[in-house]
């Protein structure tokens, strides 16, 4: 969605892009309560990790991020609006369900067949994966304990599916251009929507859908119970750059499914050290004032089709192929002493227009990394996480940072044996650590 949104502003689209954190349903409701927490406290610390992420990554920022416990009473409203139409009706325990048979296009989205449903069999779970369609809940009736409200229509809560259309329509109004979301919702949380906002408003609710494919990890889905399970921040602290994970993410069109490797995050540092070193070469060369007619019409080239990829359903994949060839063309023309100082403004103006959209040359990798070392620091996972970055191959200067880092603080706790077992493990890798009054300062040997 970021590649989306950055390529619509390169074009001079204006967007006003609305993303909902859903910040009650089945899940928290049932996880706080385990945890012993309101539900507010236990979203809010998953709310800061996953737009930390996004900012690792960096992906823009929507114009308005809406909160579903923030917009309860227009979610009444429409529950209101759509009983007055006849799609809603209330059962005895005080929940409110959604009437599918009020709403014939039912399932036009997902083409589902849905000759099986049953007229009246209601379903109250937020997620389900019923291949026949069920009346669904768009309010709940308070239980003990839960966290409810008290409303109009009863005391209680918002369905999971109310919450987007009773959202969507707030801000971007009753018809909008485009809704995107990952494949397993099409099914049958955008049918829902769908069916409560066009029952009431009688128009389009979104003219275009955009759904994304899920990744694999290792070919396979990734779960915590297959361990195939990682974290952007974990990932950070393996010593991988942000940037190259940005960059592995975006690498196959969002239609297919990205299969995540290790190897396939070594290829994406790479290419973006080449670009990186190609961008500082061309900025340093010492170049004549002229133009050269055959980069100039490269460098075009580069970018038409580099324009057209992103044009054709945003085929990122093709999009980057275009950008390498001129890199190798215009190496090959600074050796060769062919290069001009004008052929350097219309190739930069290239790059500018990649990074515009992929934001990998320019390098902000920094920042995520010491983010993430502080975060491990903080919820006291630095050990588990220096001992990961030695397990790994290349020792890099974060992991070694991480490691002094332990050390230190190891040493402060007066865990000697554990700051002797730092010191020794980076001697093995030849990293001599030299203690002084301003702290412990290392060097490769
Ligand atoms: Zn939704």
């Amino acid at each position: 969605m970021d590649v989306l949104r950055r390529f619509l502003e390169l074009t001079g689209i204006r967007v006003r892009h609305v993303m909902n954190v859903t910040d009650v349903d089945d899940k928290i409701i049932r996880n706080a309560a385990a945890a012993g927490v309101p539900i507010g406290e236990y979203t809010q610390r998953f709310e800061q990790a996953f737009f930390e992420d996004l900012d690792a990554l960096r992906v823009e920022r929507p114009e308005i991020i809406a909160r579903a416990t923030e917009h309860i009473p227009r979610m009444v409203e429409l529950v209101q609006r759509l009983a007055a139409a006849g799609a809603a009706y209330q059962t005895e325990d005080g929940s409110w369900y959604f009437r599918l048979a009020a709403f014939p296009d039912y399932g036009k989205l997902s083409k589902k067949d849905l000759s099986g449903m049953e007229d009246g069999a209601r379903v109250d779970l937020d997620e389900y994966e019923k291949d026949s369609a069920r009346d669904f809940a768009l309010w709940k009736a308070a239980k003990p304990g839960e966290t409810s409200w008290d409303t109009a229509i009863g005391r209680g809560r918002p369905g999971w599916h109310i919450e987007c259309s009773a959202m969507a329509m707030e801000y971007l109004g009753e018809s909008f251009d485009l809704h995107c979301g990952g494949e397993d919702l099409m099914f049958p949380h955008h049918e829902n929507e769908i069916a409560q906002s066009e029952s009431v408003t009688h128009k389009p609710f979104a003219r275009h859908w955009m759904h994304v494919r899920f990744l694999l990890v290792d070919g396979r889905k990734m779960s915590k119970s297959e361990g195939n399970f990682y974290t952007v921040r974990g990932l950070l602290l393996k010593g991988y750059k942000a940037s190259a994970i940005r960059l592995a993410l975006i690498s196959v069109p969002y239609r297919h499914q990205y299969n995540f490797t290790f190897e396939g995050l070594t290829e994406a540092t790479n290419a973006i050290e080449r670009l990186r070193t190609f961008r500082q070469r061309l900025i340093a060369a010492s170049l004549e004032e002229d133009e050269n007619p055959e980069l100039q019409a490269a460098s075009q080239k580069a970018q038409a089709d580099y324009m057209a990829a992103l044009n054709n359903d945003l085929n990122i994949a093709e999009a980057r192929a275009p950008i390498f060839d001129l890199v190798r063309t215009a190496n090959t023309a600074i050796d060769q002493g062919q290069l001009k100082a004008s052929d350097r403004e219309a190739i930069l103006a290239v790059l500018a227009s990649f990074d515009a959209v992929f934001c990998v040359i320019e390098d902000h990798d920094a920042e995520p990394t010491r983010h993430a070392l502080e975060w491990a620091a903080e919820t006291g996972r630095m050990s588990e996480v220096a001992s990961e970055l030695v397990a790994s191959q290349a020792l890099t200067d974060e992991a070694i940072e991480a490691l002094v880092a332990e050390r230190s603080l190891a040493k402060k706790q007066r865990n000697f044996a554990r700051a002797d077992q730092i010191r020794n493990e980076l001697a093995e890798k030849g990293v001599v650590i030299e203690d002084s009054k301003d702290g412990a300062r290392w060097k490769r040997k």
